[in-house]
């Protein structure tokens, strides 16, 4: 339960100003100081946001990488445009334009990226609006006093979405999406008002049921799995689907380790793939036989 650290989003806001400012002071120099030599200010807090976040899990994605290069072209550009007016030639209109929509580009997925490390700073997971793993710990720290308090127990459930890369695979990404939207959806309705589900990532979402035995956590969890299991959803076109998932649900034990817990729970969540997938299996107990009360 590692949780990585967040490249700052404040730190994104001040290289959104920065470049506001640079913008003015290009044009200036490109156009009303030829021949003056003007030293055009580099901006820094882009590399230097680079060099924080370089290491952390979020900043280790396709759109940094597009934000590097386009930060990159643009500054080559306007470097150039700003050294032929430093000549006493001024900028051709498509040499300005050049710049100009590098600057679009740069800004418009400067700002997109900044929005989305704020919300994952925020702890929720953009796509389900569940948590995500920020939180996790302290969470289920603040349940084990309340159980070595009350002597009342809790219980970890982790969810599982059956053969969900085959739902990618014959339906696209997108549909795939929709999917852990809809699923995450039945889990905000199902679950009790005091319970928290984190998405840990992928398509596995962890569900914290408080203040509860594993027969109280069995009932939870066995009508989000029917739930989920009757719920249609739209992929476009007119077209629906339907998806389920496996469930493995440990109690906790008095003193026990978080770790440990959601170690049992994974365990139990092996066990109900191992058994056929779309079934809530409970740490330690017998398997239940279908068709039993
Ligand atoms: P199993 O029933 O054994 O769990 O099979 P599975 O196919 O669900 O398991 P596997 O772990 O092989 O596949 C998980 C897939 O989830 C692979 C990955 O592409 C997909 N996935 C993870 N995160 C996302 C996401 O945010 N969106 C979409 N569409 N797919 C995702
Ligand atoms: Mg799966
Ligand atoms: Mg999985």
């Amino acid at each position: 339960m590692n949780e990585s650290p967040l490249p700052s989003a404040a730190g994104l806001a001040g290289v959104v100003d920065e470049h506001l400012r640079w913008i003015g002071q290009w044009h200036r120099a490109a156009f009303f100081n030829q021949g003056d030599g003007v030293v055009l200010p580099v901006p820094t807090a882009f590399p230097a946001w680079v060099r924080g976040a370089s290491g952390s899990e979020l900043a280790d994605q396709p759109a940094i990488d597009r934000l590097i290069s386009l930060h990159d072209q643009m500054h080559r550009m306007a470097r150039l445009v700003h050294m032929r007016a430093c000549e006493g030639q001024p900028p051709s209109l498509a040499a300005y334009e050049a710049v100009i929509e590098k600057f679009d580009e740069f800004m418009g997925l400067l700002r997109r990226v900044e929005r989305a490390f704020s919300v994952a700073g925020s702890g929720i997971d953009p796509l389900t609006g569940l948590r995500n793993r920020t939180g996790l710990r302290e969470e289920m720290e603040r349940e084990a006093n309340r159980y070595r308090r009350t002597g009342r127990p809790f219980c970890v459930a982790l969810c599982d979405l059956d053969k969900f890369k085959s739902v990618n695979d014959t339906y696209g990404h997108e549909a795939g999406d929709r999917v852990l939207m809809a699923a995450a959806g039945a889990i905000n309705r199902g679950i009790r008002s005091f319970d928290e589900a984190f998405r840990l990532g992928g398509e596995e979402i962890l569900i914290l049921l408080k203040d509860a035995t594993v027969m109280d956590g069995y009932a939870v969890v066995e009508r989000l799995r029917q739930d989920m299991e009757a719920l249609p959803v739209a992929i476009g076109g007119g077209r629906t689907i339907h998806f389920t998932a496996s469930f493995g649900l440990a109690e906790a034990q008095p003193d026990g380790d978080p770790e440990d817990l959601v170690a049992e729970a994974d365990a139990a969540l092996y066990t109900a793939k191992h058994q056929g997938r779309n079934r809530v299996v409970s740490a330690g107990a017998p398997p239940r036989v279908a068709g039993l009360p």
